[in-house]
């Protein structure tokens, strides 16, 4: 009896596996965990595994990407200042939405952005105001520098960070971190609704809470951190 248990046990934890991974089993891709993530597919409890898995695959990561309305250019890799090599890098210049202007980030930012905003941002707007976010303003995403007040390097040297200040609705409404974060009103439970939605797509999210130095931004990066505050 014991043995029989051992060699079921077996058969679950290397067959189950090895039958995914070799397509013995038909199992539909977003809970593969060998499948490529497909940013349309609502998330699950692979997506932060599928997403980690983009970080040194450049060319699976610009595949996922294509599964995305994200319009980028993929750029060569590169070394715009001595200490911050850029590797994996996208240029991106919009989606469904505009953006204030075009900013590089590594392919990982791009593809949890592009996550954040069909599942996250967009249902948040829909569902407040009844209407899509058409803008989201930022301040930049590559910066060569360290975090503020410390000697470590901020994620915005190798562009794996992106910093957002706001977001304007269909009807031309404008919504700030700065000035509607304080309140109780419909932009600023908009605001926290949007920093948990970016909580589930990015490893690291902070916002005015966490800092005065964040009081005007939502902070979004891929780094190894998973932080929500
Ligand atoms: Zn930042």
């Amino acid at each position: 009896m014991r043995q029989f248990l051992i060699a079921l046990l077996i058969f679950v934890v290397v067959g189950g596996p090895l039958a995914l991974y070799r397509q013995w089993i038909d199992v539909p891709p977003r809970w593969n965990p060998w499948a490529p993530l497909d940013l349309r597919d609502t998330p699950n409890w692979l997506t932060a595994y599928k997403l980690r898995r983009l970080q040194g695959d450049a060319e699976l990561c610009r595949t996922v990407l294509d599964t995305s309305a994200l319009r980028y250019v993929a750029l060569p890799d590169s070394t715009p200042a001595a200490d911050c090599p850029l590797t994996n890098t996208v240029r991106v210049q919009g989606s469904e939405m505009r953006l204030s202007s075009s900013f590089i980030a590594t392919c990982p930012v791009a593809a949890a952005f592009a996550l954040f905003e069909r599942h996250g941002l967009q249902p948040a707007a829909e569902q407040r105001f009844g209407q899509r976010v058409v803008q989201v303003d930022h301040v930049g995403s590559f910066a060569c520098r360290t975090i503020a007040g410390s000697q470590r390097r901020s994620q915005h040297a190798s562009a794996n960070a992106l910093d957002i200040v706001g977001f304007r609705l269909a009807d031309g409404r404008r919504i700030s971190v700065l000035r509607d974060w304080p309140g109780e009103d419909d932009k600023s439970l908009f605001l926290r609704q949007v920093q948990q939605a970016a909580c589930s797509s990015f490893n690291t999210t902070l916002g005015p809470d966490y800092n005065a130095a964040h009081r005007d931004h939502f902070h979004l990066d891929m780094g190894g951190f998973r932080m929500c505050r």
